[in-house]
């Protein structure tokens, strides 16, 4: 059986942003890949957005950019700007296709279904599927969105809507989330941050459908693209192996006060290549100890006080909105965090710490 240099275990968001990065840094021309993905047609099936605090490689597959946005709870909205850091929805179908297209080039690089169709025992692996045991008892970040389209201009496309939180919570933390690409098309999503062991959450069909007719008013639309899933607010767990590093999901490049886990990736990627010459010694990459520790206890809040947080995150945002965003994407400094911990309630969280 064919041996390989690097083996990639899943062809999603990070294995080929990681195959890209060190295929466009000329680092697989006398090195062999081997990417394992069972995945048959690659097709779009997320849409990926964040802060563009940092660059990344996939500015040509951004569907959309903004530089204004909205949080809202009943009676009460706030209006942002983010102009220093706009942002990004990057479409997974165009990305698939920019990367899968440049990998075609180098030989060097082998595309197969199942690990056991090559010989693994002397490569260095990449490995971006999770081990993730169903737990009820942590919290996940679980959604279901829809792209619609409208037949009159009906959207203000220069703003997006991050958090709406005026709507039904069921003893969970729900908001709506709506990125209106044009006047006429937006993806509109419903978000849960729950244990996931109340299925009485999940109708997220009627969910959109009640929201988009009788919250926006909205009657004459049609559904072009649907996408779900759920991200593990809680980092899988994994036994430390020689020769292999976990990326993406799997490697806890998830931000788990928010889900956002595009940008770590890029970032994730960048420095292995950087590294990749001697990968086995290199400092693992991770996302600092000081938004682990800070994440944990907002999610401790979160899990006791469900029906607090619509008002913490509201609150967050009065801060400068340049604060919360480097905040929210890793990039803060102490007094920005200060600002941020000052702006939450003292003794919930002094609480949360202790418990
Ligand atoms: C619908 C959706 C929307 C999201 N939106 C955002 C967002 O807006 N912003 C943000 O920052 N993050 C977002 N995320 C979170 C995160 O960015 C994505 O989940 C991202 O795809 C994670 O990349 P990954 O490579 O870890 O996982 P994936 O992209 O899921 O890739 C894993 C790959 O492994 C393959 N695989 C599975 N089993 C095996 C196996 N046994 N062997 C080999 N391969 C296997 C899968 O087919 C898949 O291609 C979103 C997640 C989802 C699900």
């Amino acid at each position: 059986m064919k041996e390989f240099d690097y083996i990639i275990i899943g062809g999603g968001c990070a294995g080929l942003s990681l195959a890209y990065e060190l295929e466009i840094n000329k680092k697989l021309k006398d090195k062999t890949l081997a990417i394992i993905e069972p995945t048959t047609e690659y097709k779009k099936d997320k849409t990926w957005s964040f802060w563009k605090v940092t660059t990344h490689n996939f500015d040509d597959c951004v569907k959309k950019s903004w530089q204004n946005f909205s949080v809202n709870i009943p009676k009460k909205t706030n209006y942002l700007e983010c102009s220093s850091y706009p942002y990004q929805s990057v479409d997974s179908g165009l990305f698939y296709e920019k990367i899968n297209n440049k990998l075609k080039e180098n030989k060097n690089i082998s595309l197969f279904r199942d690990i056991s169709e090559i010989n693994s025992k002397n490569s260095f692996i990449f490995n971006s599927v999770p081990s993730i045991k169903k737990n009820y008892h942590n919290l996940w970040q679980h959604f279901c969105g829809v792209e619609i389209e409208t037949q009159n201009n009906f959207f203000d496309d220069e703003i997006f809507n991050l958090m709406d939180f005026d709507c039904d919570q069921r003893e969970g933390v729900h908001f709506f989330y709506t990125l209106p690409y044009s006047k006429t098309t937006a993806l509109i999503e419903t978000t849960w941050l729950s244990k996931m062991n109340d299925s009485s959450q999940k109708d997220y069909d009627s969910q959109i459908k009640d929201y988009i007719e009788n919250h926006l008013n909205l009657k004459n639309y049609k559904i072009t693209y649907k996408e779900g899933g759920a991200i593990p607010l809680f980092y899988p767990s994994y036994e430390i192996e020689k020769d292999k590093i976990n990326i993406g999901t799997a490697g806890g490049m998830t931000r788990l006060s928010t889900g956002y886990t595009f940008l770590n990736i890029q970032e994730h990627s960048k420095y292995i290549r950087k590294n990749i010459e001697n990968i086995s010694t290199a400092k693992k990459f991770e996302i600092s100890k000081k938004y682990q520790f800070l994440d944990d206890i907002f999610l401790r809040v979160l899990n006791e006080n469900p029906e607090m947080m619509p008002d913490i995150f509201f609150k967050m945002f009065k801060s400068s909105p340049k604060t919360v965003i480097k905040f929210l994407s890793n990039k803060s400094n102490f007094l920005e965090d200060l600002s941020i911990i000052l702006k939450m309630p003292k003794w919930t969280f002094i609480k949360a710490l202790f418990n």
